[in-house]
């Protein structure tokens, strides 16, 4: 299949390169030229606008963008995608962002006659690149069911989460959980350490008694216990303390459209941005332990 690709940063350039290996034809766009260039390599065509992508041959088209600003910029702008593709060209945004601009986005693509899928992504670059991501997707079922073999070359569970947003409305409660997972793993591990306990063989009690969780784990904040994690190597790699800050800020502003209080995670986003304030934010986002250890 034709597909155009446009954001082809940490997630989007590997998400692409499946799909290139999966034997699709790809027209990309990003405003980063070396992103292109580094696409262009591998096979695919270059483009020079959103516009120039929907008015070519491609079938199909997915962004991968940073932010909500994005997403609005590139499909409702004055030469956006939704002003100038072909009716029945199916739109794909992979970003994460909050469901109330997800589904003001589908609701224009609707209107000029192009299907749309809000379908974003868990799992990582490591997940981006090894085609393992997991997608959360919105749409309608013919919808889903026509994009999930493109989705599968990029990812492998595939879910439907119901109408357009959905896709969107699971991302932000996973990570809103996640977020207030690893602060509280952090904090009883922060404890036991404090109170004199050896943090491995704390960890090792957690993770088979009723405390476990992803953050205790798999993905534990407390240097040493895990090998290939973060915290092992100084909090480098990983999802960055203000990618996990920006999740928690869609989960707290969705929530408030609908009057529902999320009181965990609102403080959760608060000692994030005091993490990100103090100069953290692009450790991972494990690195919040810092805030609780006296020996750092
Ligand atoms: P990134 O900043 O590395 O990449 C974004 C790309 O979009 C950049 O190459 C940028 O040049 C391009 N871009 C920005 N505005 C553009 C425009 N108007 N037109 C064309 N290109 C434009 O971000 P990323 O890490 O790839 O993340 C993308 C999305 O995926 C975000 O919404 C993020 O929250 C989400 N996400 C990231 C991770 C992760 O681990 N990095 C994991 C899951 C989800």
């Amino acid at each position: 299949m034709h597909i155009g690709f446009i954001g082809l940063g940490n997630m989007g350039a590997p998400m692409a390169h499946n799909l290139l290996k999966a034997g699709h034809q790809l027209s990309v766009f990003d405003l980063n030229a070396a992103a292109v260039d580094n696409l262009v390599g591998a096979g695919a065509l270059p483009v020079d606008s959103p516009t120039a992508i929907a008015q070519g041959n491609a079938e199909l088209i997915i962004t991968m963008l940073p932010a909500a600003p994005h997403v609005k910029s590139v499909y409702l702008g004055e030469n956006g995608l939704i002003a100038s593709a072909r009716a029945g060209v199916m739109l794909i945004d992979c970003s994460t962002i909050d469901p109330h601009s997800a589904r003001e986005v589908a609701k224009a693509a609707a209107e000029h006659g192009n299907p749309m899928l809000d379908a974003p992504v868990s799992g990582g670059t490591g997940g981006a690149a090894a085609g393992t991501l997991t997608f959360m997707v919105g749409g309608s079922d013919a919808d889903f069911d026509r994009a999930q073999p493109i989705l599968a070359a990029m990812g492998k569970n595939i879910v439907h989460c119901g109408a357009a947003g959905n896709g969107q409305v699971a991302k932000v409660a996973n990570n809103m959980l996640l977020g207030i997972s690893m602060i509280g793993v952090a904090e009883a591990m922060a404890l036991g350490v404090a109170l004199g306990m050896d943090a491995k063989t704390l960890a090792g009690v957690i993770n088979t008694s009723s405390g476990r969780c992803w953050s205790s784990d798999t993905y534990n904040p407390f240097p040493g216990v895990l090998d290939n994690v973060p915290a092992s190597r100084g909090y480098s790699g990983g999802f960055g303390s203000d990618l996990m800050l920006k999740d928690l800020g869609l989960a707290t502003e969705a929530a408030k459209q609908v009057r529902q209080p999320v009181i965990l995670g609102a403080l959760a986003q608060q000692l994030y941005q005091s993490f990100s304030a103090q100069g953290h934010g692009g450790l991972d986002f494990s690195a919040i332990i810092n805030q609780y250890r006296k020996d750092t």
